[in-house]
């Protein structure tokens, strides 16, 4: 789970971090009452999770706080953080991440701030300082130290960096961070050393140990189709498709996806039932993908081995039950596998015509895609 920026700045500032003084507002009447009480020239910071907002236009220094920022590379704009302007005489880059090679910590530096990492990383690795950090030792003042002398921050930011980055490692700590990041961190003409921006990402697995950052969850715009699987314990990712996909096991799923994009069409959701689908899962699953007006038909591919074909057919059946006139796009139905015969057999019977049946996974996708085409009058 990724925190907003306003949310990573107030994790911060729990531990010290210094971050520019700042309130969020939800309208632009909030804006302005927030801009008024914060004082002086603002910065208006649309938050949303997207990163280079600086360059789409969602960061102003705003004379007139309530210009609303609606929309900003396709993400909705629902909230802002009005914060007190910075005077910027050094932009840099900072970060503790977990390090999947090293089996631990490892954090990074560097004096080109402010913009993309990825593309500093791509152009110039050589101006990214990284030092790996057991997690048995902790942060030390020599890591901190190669850090900030590593990465040439300007003399009058390297006590300010020092302590700042020994406060994002009891963030990092605290909250069970996979990634916590400041860019820019910067050094101001005052000689102060504050995060300018945030990001913070937790681990999810580790979110019934912070019940006060879990609650942040409540706050974020969710997919009404991602809130429900989440409810029904669905593995389930949307996409930006029209053909929706419900398979079993991730592996197969993922081929689902692939033979999809073969025949032309765009998967419209990413489901995997697991191992032992139920027929309540299958339901489930096929409820929360019917839900999304996007679709335009959806292929079932099941391969039975702990999961049973004729239980699967019969969630089939009782979602199309379940739902009644709410299926409006045809279902195509790949099952192979155990008891494969008796589920297909099942299905035959169902009096619902939209039912139907495909021998092969790529038959069965290019069923579903000329059906999602027909449907749009393709
Ligand atoms: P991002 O583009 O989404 O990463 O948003 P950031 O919060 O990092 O801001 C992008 C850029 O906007 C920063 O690198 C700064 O150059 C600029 N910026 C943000 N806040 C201020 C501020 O208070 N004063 C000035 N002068 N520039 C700012
Ligand atoms: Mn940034």
């Amino acid at each position: 789970m990724d925190l907003f920026e306003h949310q990573a700045k107030e994790l911060f500032a729990k531990y010290g971090v210094a971050v520019p003084r700042g309130k969020v507002a939800w309208s632009p009447d909030e804006a302005e009452a927030a801009a008024a009480e914060v004082g002086g020239t603002v910065v208006v910071k649309a938050q949303v999770q997207i990163g280079g907002r600086g360059k789409a236009g969602g960061i102003q220094l705003a004379k007139d706080p309530a210009e609303s920022m609606p929309r900003i590379r396709g993400h909705t704009v629902r909230r802002v953080l009005v914060e007190e302007a910075s005077e910027i005489a050094a932009e840099y880059y900072v970060a503790i991440l977990h390090d999947r090679a090293s089996k631990g910590f490892l954090a990074m530096a560097s004096a080109e701030g402010g913009v993309e990492i990825e593309q500093v990383a791509a152009e110039q690795p050589e101006a990214i300082v990284k030092v790996p950090v057991n997690p048995l030792v902790g942060l030390r003042g020599y890591h901190v130290n190669q850090l900030v002398y590593g990465a040439n921050f300007d003399e009058r930011a390297r006590k300010g960096a020092a302590q700042l980055l020994n406060r994002l490692y009891e963030v990092f700590l605290a909250a069970d961070c996979l990634l916590v990041e400041v860019n820019p961190l910067v050094l101001t003409t005052g000689g102060e050393v504050i995060a300018l921006d945030g990001k913070v990402s937790l681990d999810d697995s580790a979110l019934d140990r912070h019940p006060d950052l879990e609650a942040l969850r409540d706050t974020f715009a969710v997919d009404p189709q991602e809130q429900a699987a989440k409810e029904k314990g669905l593995n389930y990712i949307k996409l930006d498709g029209y053909v929706g996909i419900i398979g079993n096991g991730a592996g197969l799923v993922m081929s689902t996806l692939d033979v999809v994009a073969q025949a032309g069409g765009k998967a419209a959701n990413f489901l995997d039932v697991g191992g032992g689908a139920s027929a309540e899962t299958m339901a489930d699953g096929l409820e929360v993908i019917l839900s999304d007006d996007k679709v335009r038909s959806v292929l079932v591919n099941i391969f039975g081995g702990i999961t049973r074909g004729d239980l699967v057919a019969q969630g089939i059946l009782d979602a199309l039950d379940r739902l009644g006139d709410k299926v409006k796009v045809p279902l195509v139905v790949r099952l192979d596998g155990t008891n494969a015969e008796e589920g297909r057999a099942l299905l035959a019977s169902s009096p619902s015509d939209m039912v139907v049946p495909a021998a092969t996974m790529l038959d069965a996708a290019r069923k579903a895609v000329e059906l999602a085409d027909t449907k749009a009058g393709a």
